[in-house]
């Protein structure tokens, strides 16, 4: 046994946060060779569990859990949910709980991202989140009850909750501030096309429409309309859960994520930072990069345990991946388009099958699919290659994607 390997055994890794990254950061450890104690603490009281399925098939009562089929106790993970970690002093190395100091030599902090709320709204009855199996365990008897369900945000989880009220028969109107649903994620000419399919599905989308109050029963929009609501699902974003880093010394960025660098190491010796409570500098896009989504929740563990156990100092440098669930049509992205300086359909987005392409210097940067996941399988690799693409070919859906290489 290496001397390095001698000396990371005798560390005690701890994990900070119970979701996919941490799950995923104690599992890689342990595939990767580390022999030392290892400890996951969760502020949750359930079984770690997938997020995505919450706003998908747990929602709709089809899957009754999403737990992760990991073995902790095979893995000699000891696992300590129910337990929230209120600070960490990374000077003695020790972390504080409610249960009392959690001393650790290498630490990981993956305490993912919490919901926004809308400023009036906490403690409303009727007025709910979607982020935890409690929320939607608390959701679905709402969707039983077949009433009228106000939605505020057309992002990622407005849609997918959207989707699943109209296929459990709920009446639904969606309250968008800005022009358009994703706003945020994606260009208007590429997002406008996605809010008929809310219409398509039977809910209703107001777009410019601002939520000025909300009370029981009823949601007060700044131009002074009223809508009646027997619930209110508020899907508005999220940010990184590091309130309780303050004070730490540990850096965070603007957004509050934790500023970590290309091998996911935090600014103090032995912390590092993965999942959706991180940023990253990415030379592939030449940004820092904050990724909410599983994949790079899944990802980016395995990069933090190779550095953690000596075996690998590779920079994490991924093609971001995400997909989404909605209006019956499978959603898939790949890449970062933010710096693209073209964008090219291929297909037609009032059919029921189409990607677009973003190029920059020819190069194929991102790509968004509709019910084309080979398009998507094939654009990833392209994308991860840098790829210089023929444009005119790839514009012809007809054409594998892959074929358009130059
Ligand atoms: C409803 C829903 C649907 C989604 N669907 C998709 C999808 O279709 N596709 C996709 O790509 N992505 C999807 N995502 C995003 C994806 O699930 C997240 O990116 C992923 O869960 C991030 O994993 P994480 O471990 O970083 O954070 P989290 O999953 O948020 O886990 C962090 C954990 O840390 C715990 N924690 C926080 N603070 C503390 C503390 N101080 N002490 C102890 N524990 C703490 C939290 O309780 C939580 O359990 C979805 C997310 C949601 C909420």
């Amino acid at each position: 046994m290496s001397e390095q390997r001698k000396q990371t055994d005798e560390r005690r890794a701890v994990v900070v946060g119970a979701g996919m990254a941490g799950v995923q950061t104690a599992v890689a450890l342990r595939e990767q060779g580390y022999e030392g104690p290892v400890t996951l603490i969760g502020a949750e009281p359930h079984q770690p569990y997938d997020r995505p399925p919450l706003s998908k098939a747990v929602l709709l009562g089809t899957a009754e859990s999403s737990a992760f089929d990991v073995d902790f106790e095979a893995l000699s993970v000891d696992l300590r949910l129910g337990l929230e970690v209120t600070g960490v002093r990374p000077g003695d190395q020790e972390l504080d709980t409610e249960a009392g100091p959690v001393p650790y030599d290498v630490l990981v902090l993956a305490t993912g991202a919490e919901p926004l709320t809308l400023p009036g709204a906490d403690g409303v009855p009727g007025v709910h989140l979607l982020r935890t199996l409690d929320d939607a365990a608390r959701l679905r008897p709402v969707l039983d009850r077949k009433r009228h369900i106000v939605v505020v945000g057309a992002g990622w989880i407005g849609a997918e909750f959207t989707t699943a009220a109209r296929e459990a028969d709920c009446q639904v109107t969606v309250v968008e501030a800005a022009d358009r649903p994703l706003a945020g994620a994606l260009p208007a000419e590429v997002a406008t096309p996605m809010a008929h399919w809310y219409a398509q599905s039977g809910a209703e989308l107001l777009t410019h429409a601002r939520v000025a109050g909300v009370e029981p029963g009823r949601v007060t929009l700044a131009d002074g309309r009223e809508l009646a609501a027997d619930a209110v699902v508020v899907g508005i974003g999220a940010r990184p859960a590091t309130a309780w880093l303050a004070g730490s010394g540990i850096a965070t960025g603007p957004e509050g994520a934790v500023t970590a660098d290309d091998r996911l190491r935090a600014s103090w010796p032995g912390v590092y930072a993965v999942g959706d409570c991180a940023s990253f500098p990415s030379a592939r896009y030449g940004e820092r990069l904050m990724v909410h989504h599983w994949d790079n929740a899944l990802q980016g563990p395995r990069t933090v345990a190779a550095d953690i156990v000596g075996e690998s100092h590779e920079p994490y440098d991924p093609v971001p991946y995400f997909w989404s669930e909605q209006f019956g049509r499978f959603v898939q992205y790949a890449g970062h388009h933010a710096r693209a300086g073209t964008l090219l359909w291929r297909g037609d987005p009032a059919s029921a099958a189409w990607s677009v392409l973003w190029l920059r210097d020819g190069a194929l940067v991102a790509l968004l699919t509709v019910g084309r996941p080979r398009d998507l399988a094939q654009g990833r690799k392209l994308v991860a290659a840098g790829a210089r693409i023929d444009t005119e070919r790839a514009a012809d859906p007809a054409v594998p994607l892959k074929l358009t290489a130059l």
